[in-house]
């Protein structure tokens, strides 16, 4: 009898803490904020930075420096695993941004930032349809932006001048280009504009904001353009990441149209239409909405599968601006998704080559090489890919 007692009492005291610790552990996220993401918007003035929790949150600030950055402590909240953890936004005023869970009820935020002491301001905003914000400004944040200019510690120009990067060497494989001239039946949606759900944190500032923007998800319908290892096709990765697309760009206030938004073709005759007249039929979308650009969305194939990696393509006779825009897509598509470069390349598609504005055509990574197919048919990599065509754009616009 003894001997049982002893023993139901080393397993309490062997349990009971662990107890404790899985207790302690549940009221700790239960009570506290939830850090859910991290979003940036450049417009001419200031780059805004906004981070949302699920509650009302406090914070504290402080300025480090060499380099210059800007921290802030939010007491009591924890990182989601859906916040995005590092953000390049490498503005005039702002550099990188970096989140992390720095103590286990402290999220920290630094931004290394390029303007001086006056020249940022961090802010509450409660209430609204976010629970809990985090705003930091950095730039020209007088409230009359005419006198006092902001002091810019060794100002410069965003590297929009620089030429586009060059593929420094050739892509081995040489495949059949995306000459992407096939659709098919039925076909219904055109053009799908409207405003989604402009985010008026960054819209107000963004660069993005009134631009016009088509995206074209490459094939469709009866075509399904390249088919994965395990079977995923082309047409509805293209269409998912264009998707996710169209709500960033709206979310940052571009007004955006869709080619197609289903699984169709888009030329008016569907399956009956030609491969010119379905491709034609895209470039109309862009021309007849007088788009600021135009960005058409696939994914490469080849023949073996260990080929890899991003592609940016534009006209080869077209503007300094296509180039650039291919370019700035297909860094931002491979700082999200860790593809390797292909490089920005010069070709003859038609799409690039019909629409008339700044045209790019992004081969986002190889459905046929299986690690890009997984990775592509995944929700992560699909909103990823989207995520870094969406700031590529703001790039460019930047
Ligand atoms: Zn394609």
């Amino acid at each position: 009898m003894k001997r049982v007692v002893f023993l139901c009492l080393a397993i309490l005291v062997l349990c009971v803490p662990m107890m404790a610790q899985a207790a302690e552990f549940g009221d700790r996220t239960k009570d506290m904020a939830e850090v859910t993401g991290v979003r940036s918007g450049d417009g001419a003035d200031k780059t805004r930075i906004v981070v949302d929790a699920d509650k009302k949150v406090a914070f504290k600030q402080m300025v480090l420096s060499n380099p210059d950055r800007v921290v802030v402590d939010i007491p009591n909240a924890w990182i989601s695993p859906k916040a995005k953890l590092t953000k390049s936004v490498d503005s005039r005023f702002v550099g990188a941004v970096r989140v992390a869970q720095f103590d286990p009820t402290t999220v920290r935020i630094v931004v290394e930032t390029k303007v001086g002491k006056n020249n940022y301001k961090v802010f509450k905003l409660d209430g609204g349809e976010k629970p809990g914000r985090v705003v930091l400004d950095f730039g020209n944040l007088g409230p009359d932006t005419t006198g006092t200019n902001i002091a810019l510690p060794d100002v410069k120009k965003p590297d929009t001048a620089k030429p586009a990067t060059k593929p420094t060497t050739k892509p081995v494989e040489q495949k059949t280009p995306p000459v992407e001239e096939k659709q098919e039946p039925a076909a219904t949606p055109k053009d799908e504009e409207d405003k989604g759900d402009e985010d008026p944190d960054i819209a107000s500032i963004t660069g993005m904001k009134g631009k016009v923007i088509t995206i074209d998800p490459g094939h469709g319908g009866n075509d399904s353009g390249a088919i994965g290892p395990t079977g995923i096709m082309e047409k509805s990765v293209t269409l998912r990441i264009a998707k996710e697309l169209a709500v960033l760009l709206r979310a940052e206030g571009a007004t955006v149209y869709m080619t197609r938004t289903g699984d169709t073709e888009v030329a008016a005759n569907g399956a009956n239409a030609t491969d010119i007249e379905e491709l034609q039929a895209r470039c109309d979308v862009a021309n007849s909405h007088n788009s600021d650009i135009f960005v058409s969305i696939h994914m490469d194939s080849f023949s073996s599968g260990e080929v890899h990696g991003t592609t940016g393509y534009y006209y080869t006779k077209g503007s300094k601006n296509s180039e650039r825009l291919a370019d700035k897509i297909r860094q931002g598509v491979i700082d999200q998704i860790g593809t390797s470069s292909r490089g920005t390349q010069g070709a003859n598609f038609y799409v690039i080559k019909h629409t008339d504005m700044p045209a790019t055509l992004v081969e986002v990574a190889f459905i046929s090489n299986p690690r890009e197919e997984k990775l592509l048919d995944s929700e992560d990599g699909v909103k990823k890919a989207a995520q870094g065509i969406a700031d590529g754009i703001a790039d460019y616009f930047g």
